[in-house]
């Protein structure tokens, strides 16, 4: 900073000349103009970015920090997939959020979309209220060029590792409890265009077959992007080398109890450091300069000092993959294969999810309906949800048939309200 001029004090009041020689319109160069200063990026990256597709899959803290970072830096068209509402005890971190969205409990995609949308008005923002599951994952991600996993579980993690292995698309694991952070990214192999990719083994339907190559949508809109060459140079020199996935490190999901921020607690500075590792390699990805990207598992404690005071820093290489990986070795992939999960309780949420059936709902005939019922309260709804009390628990119905129910972790009382008011 101290080597750079002094900025001219008058330079934000006086209008600058037309430039005859930009190649690019001069507000876009003045939005970007220091992220373009910085070498790493420059105008050629800055481009890229704008024709970038990247999907988020989850919109809690990391998520909506994640997106916030990649919709100020100029990523051209972003995805957010959330299942969940903004509550109160989400606005301590969730940087996207504010009380008024509480208040109407939006759902967390919307909210952040309008919220990007305000920060840069010049991208693309497609917000989906829905639960990623082996049934919607290739119409929701299937035009991506990078995921970005901000999920708080490991089902939809290791769903997302299939997914991305079985389509060559790379994925950037994140995770952030109490004051750890921890990131991994993993590129996987690319799909051959001359021959045919390693067999599949016939472990799920036909849908799961591997994805025509390498036209899919990942880039369709790439035209200009250095991304086309990183995603279609496969010589020798070419700098893409494919990682370890999240089967090589781990092979199974974790079983057991596992630290979430319900019961271990979340610093927001963890969930920036989480985030600000992820972006950083996504943007790496997006410029096409993969030789720069971390190949490791990557984590810090921010809040426990070593004997010498530094971050406490670990890595576990993920530097290639393993020989016998299931996922990315064996291509098995069973996560991708299963059957959609008819419930699942949400991390530190006292909530059960159901979703058993798509069932679409009318939400406000829906609740002209429960107004008659004597022991239903705070009967509330908007255009994307509708929302009732009934004793300790809260229902949450969305249009597509997915109810939250609040109040218990039980999965049998969560059901038998389920099935009370939207049926079996
Ligand atoms: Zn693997």
């Amino acid at each position: 900073m101290t080597s750079r001029t002094p900025p001219d004090p008058t330079s934000s009041l006086i209008p600058s000349p037309a430039s005859s020689s930009a190649s690019v319109p001069s507000s876009f160069e003045d939005r970007y103009s220091r992220q373009i200063l910085f070498p790493g990026i420059g105008e050629r990256g800055q481009k890229a970015l704008a024709h970038a597709r990247v999907a988020i899959i989850g919109v809690g803290a990391t998520g909506a920090t994640s997106a916030s970072l990649l919709a100020r830096a100029g990523v051209g068209h972003i995805t957010l997939i959330d299942r969940d509402f903004v509550e109160p005890s989400n606005l301590q971190r969730q940087i996207l959020f504010d009380e008024q969205d509480a208040a109407d409990s939006l759902p967390k995609a919307e909210a952040a979309r309008r919220k990007l949308l305000a920060v840069n008005s010049s991208i693309t923002v497609i917000a989906h209220i829905a639960d990623l599951v082996p049934a919607n994952i290739h119409a929701l991600l299937g035009s991506a060029h990078l995921l970005l996993d901000a999920t708080d579980n490991f089902e939809t993690r290791y769903l997302l590792n299939d997914f991305a292995v079985q389509r060559g698309i790379p994925w950037i694991y994140a995770a952030a409890v109490g004051a750890y952070a921890a990131t991994m990214t993993i590129l996987p192999r690319l799909p051959s265009r001359e021959a045919p990719s390693s067999p599949e083994h016939a472990s799920g339907p036909p849908e799961d077959a591997p994805a025509p190559i390498p036209e899919v949508g990942i880039l369709s809109e790439a035209e200009e992007s250095p991304y086309l060459s990183l995603a279609t140079e496969r010589s020798d020199a070419s700098p893409y080398h494919p990682t370890a996935c999240l089967a090589c490190i781990f092979p199974k999901p974790p079983t057991g109890p596992v630290e979430t921020c319900d019961t271990a607690g979340i610093l927001s500075t963890a969930v920036n450091l989480a985030a600000s590792l992820q972006v950083t390699e996504a943007l790496k990805i997006l410029t096409g300069q993969p030789h720069l990207l971390r190949r490791s598992l990557v984590s810090f404690d921010l809040w426990q000092p070593t004997a010498s005071t530094r971050l406490d820093h670990a890595e576990i290489s993920a530097a290639t993959p393993r020989p016998g990986c299931e996922v990315c070795d064996l291509r098995h992939f069973t996560h991708l294969a299963g059957t959609s999960r008819p419930h699942i309780t949400l991390c530190g949420r006292d909530s059960v999810q159901i979703h058993e059936h798509h069932r679409p709902i009318d939400l406000a005939a829906m609740q002209r309906q429960l107004a008659n019922i004597p022991d239903l309260s705070d009967v509330r709804s908007n255009s994307l949800l509708l929302r009732f009390r009934r004793g300790p628990f809260t229902l949450t119905i969305f249009a597509d048939g997915r109810a939250l129910i609040h109040g218990t972790t039980d999965v049998t009382v969560a059901r038998s309200l389920y099935a009370r008011f939207l049926g079996t």
